[in-house]
């Protein structure tokens, strides 16, 4: 791969990764093959022992699915990136390649909910030990550390409180105890945050999110140095959930405008955040680029925006949320986020719906949150489709 360190995030969302054929397209080309031919049986054994570089079945790689692995590389400052199916792909194929029966993972309290349901059911079932510590107090992971733990998760902002977690803090406590972190950093994108470069191992990415952009397609990655990302790759082609060669195309159109997508994500957030804030009807709002928000000066240290996520408490509890959500009539009444279409749920009802009463509290989900994922239509169109629900 070409050296990329000089440019800036911008120029790699669009160059970084593209490698024209011999008919010299522009836009990325979309090899929709699932095997590759080779020249002769010498060639063939070559390739498939991967002593020299080259296609053979789509399950091991694809060239737009390349594509795409060193556009998410370069703009996450690492060596290697590879692809999955989805977010949850990514994160099974991190577990499956580093952790055996009897390791442990600490994991941040607030996970994504398939990401909870995945090391609880599976990863226990498998005889890996999962616990949770406190993603704003590092000393909570230190204290929570066991001899057997290999694998730190954490995500930063939380969904949907945007809990803010110390990377660099959280970092040196799992290599101070021979342990990787992996960082699940979907929240942010590259744009807004570098988890690599502030002492992780490992980056998650859900795909499906911003790198899209426009709700489409399901994607993944997981990102880092060789020697953590290899192991990776080797589960997934052996095994499978990788990435379409369809979807990593559609996702290396969505990269072209993500640095530009994302500053205006975070400046319709910020106006909306500060908007509700003034509010009568609103007890809190939980936005990192609040001066009100508790990590506030660590968001904007390791963050260069507060991101698209903004959620907040009404004063009139589980009755209110509901009738806000069934108020609007612009924002989309569905879970995804990261879409230029602005989203609205009820997460105690929703996303936390399973959990039981006891584990919403403990998870700061009150009945009266409201989680809006803001997306890039006019802010006054969408305060005001707020204002319609709030009285
Ligand atoms: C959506 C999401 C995932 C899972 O990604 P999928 O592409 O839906 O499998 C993981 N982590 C976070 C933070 C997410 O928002």
């Amino acid at each position: 791969m070409t050296d990329h360190s000089d440019l800036h995030p911008d120029t790699l969302a669009i160059r970084a990764g593209t490698h024209r054929t011999e008919f010299g397209e522009h836009s990325d080309a979309l090899f929709l093959t699932s095997s590759f031919v080779v020249d002769g049986a010498e060639d063939a054994a070559l390739k498939f022992g991967g002593q020299i570089p080259g296609y053979t079945y789509s399950r091991f790689t694809n060239p737009t699915v390349t594509a795409f692995e060193e556009r998410l590389a370069a703009l996450e400052g690492a060596e290697r990136a590879v692809a999955t199916a989805s977010g949850m792909s990514a994160i099974l194929g991190l577990c499956m390649a580093h952790l055996k029966a009897g390791d442990h993972i600490l994991a941040s309290a607030g996970l994504f909910g398939s990401t909870i349901q995945f090391f609880n059911n599976y990863m226990g079932k498998f005889g890996v030990e999962v616990s949770y510590a406190k993603p704003t107090d590092p000393a909570d992971w230190a204290a929570l550390v066991r001899p057997n733990t290999r694998l730190f998760f954490l995500e930063t902002p939380s969904n949907p409180l945007t809990d803010v977690a110390d990377v660099s803090a959280i970092a040196r406590i799992a290599h101070a105890n021979g342990a990787l972190l992996a960082v699940d950093n979907c929240f942010c994108s590259p744009i807004l945050q570098k988890p690599l470069a502030l002492g992780a191992d490992i980056v998650i990415h859900s795909a499906t999110k911003y790198l899209d952009g426009q709700g489409r397609v399901l994607g993944g990655a997981v990102v880092g140095k060789s020697e953590v990302v290899d192991p990776v790759y080797l589960f997934l082609r052996t095994s499978g959930p990788t990435l379409s060669a369809f979807n990593a195309w559609v996702l290396l159109k969505g990269m072209e405008t993500l640095p530009l997508r994302m500053r205006a994500h975070c400046d319709n957030a910020l106006k909306l955040a500060t908007w509700l804030e003034a509010h009568p009807a609103i007890e809190r709002v939980y936005y990192p680029g609040l001066e009100s928000h508790p990590q506030h000066a660590l968001a904007m240290r390791q963050q260069s925006g507060g991101g698209g996520v903004v959620s907040f408490e009404l004063k009139g509890g589980k009755d209110a949320a509901w009738a806000l959500v069934d108020a609007v009539q612009l924002m989309s009444r569905t879970a995804n986020l990261g879409d230029v279409r602005t989203t609205i749920t009820h997460p105690a009802s929703t996303t936390h719906g399973r959990l039981t009463p006891e584990a919403r509290a403990a998870a700061g989900i009150r009945d009266g949150l409201v989680r809006v994922a803001v997306g890039l239509e006019h802010i006054d169109d969408l305060t005001a489709d707020l204002a319609r629900g709030l009285g």
